[in-house]
């Protein structure tokens, strides 16, 4: 699709942030661009409408960028997966390994019903931790995940690998 250089050639890759060594990948200035946003947008909608999905679940914080407008395009709702301690109802929380430590996630209860059909939506898949625990945190409920959806793959992290039989679409690898 010729829509993908386009939206690849406005993603802006800052050096050592947020540590030294990393290579950051800047969706903000994609934002900035309104058909590589709008572009973006649409291959999404494109592949998912017609699915039965009725939840698009965005992952805290960028997925709260690209989820909405997914969801509105293809008549379902949106659920935000959140940091701890952020949303104010009774949660369900997933804990998750991170590189040193373990970091959490949280979902409100209620939010989605058992035997619904989701998608994720994050902005990135590094080492896919974050979404293998998006993951679990939906299928403890009862939810069937349809895939996950990202922006960017950094593919030598083999991220995809962490999400067992779930499929990953990606944009920009
Ligand atoms: P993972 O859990 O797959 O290792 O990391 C993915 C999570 O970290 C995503 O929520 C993503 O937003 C964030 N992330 C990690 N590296 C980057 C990056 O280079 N750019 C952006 N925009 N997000 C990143």
């Amino acid at each position: 699709d010729d829509r993908i250089a386009g939206i690849s050639s406005v993603i802006r890759v800052i050096r050592d942030f947020p540590k030294p060594g990393i290579l950051f990948q800047d969706i903000t200035t994609l934002l900035l661009n309104h058909k590589a946003f709008k572009d973006t947008i649409d291959l999404f909608v494109e592949r998912y409408k017609d699915k039965d999905i009725s939840v698009v679940a965005g992952i805290e914080a960028r997925g709260f960028i690209f989820g909405p407008p997914i969801a509105l395009a293809i008549g379902a709702k949106f659920v935000p997966i959140r940091k701890p301690k952020k949303l104010p109802g009774e949660v369900i929380t997933e804990e998750y390994s991170l590189e040193y430590g373990t970091d959490k996630m949280e979902m409100h209860v209620g939010a989605v019903q058992e035997g619904e059909h989701a998608l994720i939506v994050d902005d990135l898949i590094a080492t896919g931790g974050t979404l293998s625990a998006a993951i679990r945190l939906l299928e403890r409920v009862g939810v069937h995940v349809v895939e996950c959806a990202c922006v960017i793959e950094l593919p030598e992290l083999k991220g995809r690998d962490r999400l067992g039989d779930k499929p990953l679409f990606v944009l920009v690898s």
